[in-house]
């Protein structure tokens, strides 16, 4: 979503979050918006990191590498790291970072040395208690390893909770790699206990991170995974796929229509099949008015991020179908993310059990806000979740303004 849609977004639903017309104002600005451009082996890399807003606490999101990388894109994605921290309760504000680049055409030391470069152009502006970054779209775990070890050389100290995402070995947490899938699981769980679901027939469109750990972990909690596909399509069974072979076609395969005891169905069909739980976990903009009064799934879990449109999302509500929106129903990564910056900071490692009971508590806490806020014939889940954050951010900006406090 371009950030000119994001600001409109926000005047229509600043009314029902009580915002005033200097509020709202507030929140559409950034409150920095920092630019460099890279150079490695000759070439500039522009590069960007927009620290949103603070009020709760320091800046967190994700650095993104990925060609089409715009500012504009930056400020989007900060905007929502703003309302997804405040959301889950998250003791942070929101920022974001990105690189234009395509890494698919760096050498290993060239992505290293890019990664090393950003943190050069911005270390001043980032840190465990002013703006904690961490792994995006193509940016890994590695990656947040090497921006680490920069950071550390530049301020000869050492500082894990700088960046999270990172390695085990270099202080990252358990669970962290299936965070966002878990979290959804956690989220799904109450929206199903809430409307009284009993069919569980599930499908789901992208089989990586997100889509492919959804599927397992959703096996695992007694669902059947009736569809699933990646970008070179999908397959279907109606009586559920076996997600363990699927799993194992994939990775030998390279893609899960390889798997060819099931009918193929086109990622298109897949999101209108015989289902009662969809959730996109690929692209943004799958679910449109073309397709959206076509939809049977009774709730849509939105694991990645903006999969539908806001014209889609209106027949949705229309039609009185749950949809779980992403600023919710992927915030699991950050919470892990969080429970990583807790760590380091404490210089504790937590049990598998522990973070998952954790991760529990705070998706079931952040459902709850919400649910008691929708109302299925004026409020859609959507718009309540932004009701709540909006409120949570208003609420200490107006202290943080009071008191003239200037964090850096
Ligand atoms: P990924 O790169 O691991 O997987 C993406 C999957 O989508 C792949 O299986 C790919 O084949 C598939 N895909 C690509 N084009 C497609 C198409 N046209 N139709 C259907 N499938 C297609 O990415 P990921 O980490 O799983 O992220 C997926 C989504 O979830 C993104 O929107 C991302 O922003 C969101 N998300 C991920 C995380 C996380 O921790 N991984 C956290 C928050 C949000």
């Amino acid at each position: 979503m371009s950030f000119a849609n994001v600001i409109q977004f926000l005047e229509k639903i600043a009314p029902l979050a009580n915002l005033s017309k200097k509020e709202v104002k507030l929140l559409q600005t950034p409150n920095r918006v920092l630019k460099a451009d890279l150079v490695v082996n000759g070439k500039k890399y522009p590069a960007y990191r927009v620290q949103f807003n603070n009020a709760r606490g320091p800046y967190k999101g994700g650095i993104r590498y990925h060609p089409e990388v715009s500012e504009d894109e930056v400020k989007s994605l900060a905007f929502w790291m703003t309302i997804k921290t405040a959301v889950t309760d998250l003791p942070y504000g929101g920022g974001k970072g990105g690189v234009t680049v395509d890494p698919k055409k760096l050498s290993k030391k060239e992505l290293e040395e890019l990664s090393r470069t950003y943190v050069r152009a911005f270390y001043k502006n980032l840190g465990p208690d002013t703006d904690i970054p961490a792994p995006d779209v193509y940016t890994t775990p590695e990656i947040m390893g090497w921006m680490l070890d920069e950071y550390q050389k530049l301020t000869g100290k050492k500082a894990p909770a700088f960046i999270t995402g990172k390695p085990l070995e270099l202080g990252g947490s358990k669970v962290r790699n299936i965070a966002t899938a878990l979290g959804g699981v956690y989220v799904l769980e109450e929206a199903v206990k809430k409307i009284g679901l009993k069919e569980k027939k599930v499908a789901i469109q992208g089989f990586g991170n997100a889509g492919m750990n959804m599927a397992k972990l959703l096996g695992e909690h007694g669902y059947s995974i009736v569809a699933v596909s990646d970008s070179k399509g999908g397959i279907y069974d109606p009586k559920g796929l076996n997600i363990d072979e699927v799993i194992r076609v994939k990775e030998s395969k390279g893609t899960v229509v390889e798997y060819t005891k099931n009918r193929k169905i086109s990622n298109e069909d897949l999101l209108e099949s015989n289902c009662s739980i969809l959730i996109p976990s690929a692209l943004s903009g799958v679910i449109t008015k073309e397709n959206a009064a076509k939809i049977k799934a009774k709730i849509v879990l939105e694991l990645a991020n903006g999969p539908t449109t806001p014209e889609a999302d209106q027949i949705l509500s229309t039609r009185k179908v749950l949809v779980l929106p992403d600023i919710l129903a992927n915030a699991g990564g950050v919470t892990v993310s969080y429970f990583e910056w807790v760590q380091n900071k404490k210089n504790e490692s937590w049990s598998e059990q522990e973070v998952k009971k954790k991760l529990q508590e705070k998706m079931i806490s952040a459902f709850q806000q919400i649910w008691k806020e929708f109302s299925y014939d004026n409020k859609s889940f959507r718009t309540a979740a932004y009701i709540v954050a909006l409120k949570k951010i208003a609420a200490a900006q107006k202290i943080k303004n009071k008191n003239k406090v200037e964090f850096k």
